[in-house]
């Protein structure tokens, strides 16, 4: 059984239930966690704010640096052990778990080497004053986890915030807490002082809502569906808490007739099957040139049919999705396909393998979807990707930004020119150009615009969301 980890020690909830845990790839129980309340949320935020008052606020930005990079370090060590943590908690081929757990680990690493680098400004001001500026942690924050890369969001919500100096309380979401409740005791081997790493798990509607309601938190990081965003915006907003989203996308990967389709096409596949199309930044619409439609479609086709969904412990092109409700979800959007008459251009397979009782979804490539169309509209969040086509340059722009949401967008094409067009006229928070990001991108900041969220984590920039600036005039005459 998995307990809370509050002030450096296992605990255990105190509504004394627990939630089963299962296993995506068969579908069965294999352990449990805490199903945490608000009593739990506020042991934790005291635990939190004790550890920033006497020790963590006091902790030199270089000696914060060392203990990220210890831990950095401990993750990497234990990469294997995460791995397969992740594998069992979130139906994750090996290949993509691990590489959540190595980049959880470079996340650490990035912002061991960026604590003491945090530098405000002196600023020009009248005779006889000097004023300068001082980035300050806010105190306690507040990491509202989902559960597709649980690793990874992890490492950029709480890397950035503990570098920054705040204390934290982080709730993960009850399908894929097991990585994290491990990484929060590897900090505590590694150094930590009490109440600096806090994790507590339970249901949203629950723990989640109480973290955000709690008066001891001074920020929230949320990353999950928009719907939940505009809940914890509404709950943040009666104490002006501020809040950082992170929400979901409908990434359009834009394809012109002079793009370097060998480069473009493994892409295009890797960015709607990586973790089972469960991706915020998923590529999840395909807008191709009219004059290489048909060519192209028949291309993709013929690749997407080899793609195999099974086990992830078989370390397939794609894994289960996490659980039964996410199952049905895409169900019902290929339902709604069908009964619209979207074509279907090609299908992969579920391998024989795969037991019943997993959640498993062949990966799927429909085209001719209408812009309109709920399909082109919305997260499916699977691995059905929805292509359509464009007459020129004005059109594609047109369609890639007619979707409520603004996370990222791929443009293939060799015209430089072109490249930089695109680039200013795409709604997004990122645009890559022929690449849909590689090696994970730490360093760059990553956000939305529109129902993708606001804020920004990733890079340095995160540490701006992580802090609040406080302006020091002095008249000394
Ligand atoms: P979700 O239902 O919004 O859940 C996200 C987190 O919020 C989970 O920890 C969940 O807990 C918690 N939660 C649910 N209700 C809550 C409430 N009333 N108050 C506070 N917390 C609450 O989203 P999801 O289904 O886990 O994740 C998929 C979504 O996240 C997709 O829309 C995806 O695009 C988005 N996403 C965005 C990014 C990004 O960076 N932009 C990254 C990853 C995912 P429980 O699950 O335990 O109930
Ligand atoms: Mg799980």
């Amino acid at each position: 059984m998995q307990l809370n980890f509050i002030g450096n020690a296992a605990q255990v909830s105190s509504s004394g239930q627990t939630i089963p845990m299962l296993d995506p790839s068969d579908g069965q129980v294999f352990d449990h966690i805490q199903r945490s309340n608000a009593k739990d949320i506020d042991h934790a935020v005291r635990a939190a704010r004790q550890c920033f008052d006497t020790v963590w606020g006091k902790t030199p930005a270089a000696e914060r640096g060392r203990l990220l990079m210890r831990l950095s370090m401990r993750v990497a060590q234990g990469v294997d052990e995460l791995t397969v943590l992740e594998q069992r908690d979130c139906g994750k081929p090996t290949r993509q778990a691990r590489a959540d757990a190595v980049a959880l680990a470079r996340y650490f690493e990035f912002y061991a080497g960026a604590c003491d680098k945090l530098h405000g400004d002196t600023i020009p001001y009248l005779d006889g004053y000097s004023v300068l500026t001082w980035r300050e942690p806010h105190g306690v924050t507040g990491h509202v986890i989902p559960w597709n890369y649980p690793m990874q969001i992890f490492g950029r919500s709480i890397g950035g915030s503990l570098a920054a100096g705040n204390a934290c309380v982080v709730k993960p979401a009850e399908d894929a807490c097991l990585s994290l409740i491990r990484v929060a005791q590897m900090a505590a081997e590694v150094g930590f002082p009490a109440g600096a790493l806090n994790i507590v798990t339970g249901y949203g509607h629950e723990v989640g809502d109480a973290l955000a309601r709690h008066a001891g938190i001074d920020h929230i990081s949320f990353t999950g569906s928009p719907s939940v965003g505009t809940l914890i915006q509404q709950v943040a907003a009666q104490r002006h808490c501020p809040v950082t989203l992170e929400l979901g996308g409908k990434s359009p990967q834009i394809v012109f007739a002079d793009a370097d389709l060998d480069a473009a096409l493994p892409a295009i596949i890797n960015a709607i099957v990586q973790n089972a199309g469960q991706t915020c930044s998923a590529g999840s619409r395909l807008l191709v040139e009219q004059t290489i439609y048909e060519p192209l479609l028949e291309r993709l086709g013929a690749m997407f049919e080899n793609l195999r969904a099974g086990p992830a412990s078989m370390d397939l092109d794609l894994g289960p999705l996490i659980r039964q409700s996410q199952q049905q979800r895409v169900w019902d959007f290929l339902s709604d396909a069908q009964a619209d008459s979207i074509p279907m251009v090609a299908k992969g397979s579920v391998v024989d393998e795969a037991p019943e009782t997993g959640f498993y979804q062949a990966p799927t490539l429909l085209r001719d979807v209408p812009v309109q169309h709920r399909l082109a509209q919305q997260e499916i969040f699977g691995p059905v990707l929805c292509a359509m086509a464009f007459r020129d340059e004005d059109h594609a722009v047109e369609l890639a930004n007619a979707t409520p949401f603004g996370l990222v967008a791929g443009v293939w094409t060799a015209d430089g020119a072109r490249q930089f067009r695109m680039a200013r006229r795409l709604r997004s928070g990122q645009v890559f150009i022929n690449n849909y990001g590689a090696g994970g991108g730490v360093e760059l900041p990553f956000g939305g615009v529109k129902s993708s969220g606001y804020g920004r984590e990733k890079g340095i920039e995160a540490l701006q969301g992580f802090t609040t600036l406080k302006t020091v005039a002095i008249k000394h005459g």
